[in-house]
């Protein structure tokens, strides 16, 4: 379960932040990860809540919020936002291409926000 490991790194990103502002309560994190970045947001909080069992940390809410996947047709140059159903072909909105295209985001998995005091 990878998502344990990234809960960790999360964790310890979370605690230098807080240490550099003075902060010693965490309320809220919350994590943008894209569509396909291969991680489960339940088994991530719930990697969250219990790493954080009997720590300073203990009681903060992890919210986790998914970005949509977005390519860029390798034909025409359009942006755009495959559905879940088109992942293997994605055809683009613009010429039709069906595969090929550049994967601009969608793989990424950051901190965008800490509440704390
Ligand atoms: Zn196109």
């Amino acid at each position: 379960m990878h998502e344990l490991s990234i809960a960790e790194s999360l964790i310890k990103i979370i605690g230098e932040e807080m240490a550099k502002h003075g902060l010693t309560k965490l309320h809220t994190v919350k994590i943008v990860y894209g569509q396909i970045s291969a991680v489960v947001p339940e088994a991530l909080e719930t990697s969250f809540e219990m790493l954080t069992l009997n720590t300073p940390f203990a009681g903060a809410r992890m919210e986790c919020e998914a970005r949509p996947m977005v390519v860029r047709c390798r034909e025409c140059g359009k942006e755009f936002s495959p559905s879940h159903e088109e992942r293997l072909i994605m055809p683009c909105p613009g010429c039709g291409t069906e595969f090929g295209h550049e994967i601009i985001s969608g793989r990424e998995l950051f901190i965008e926000n800490i509440e704390a005091e």
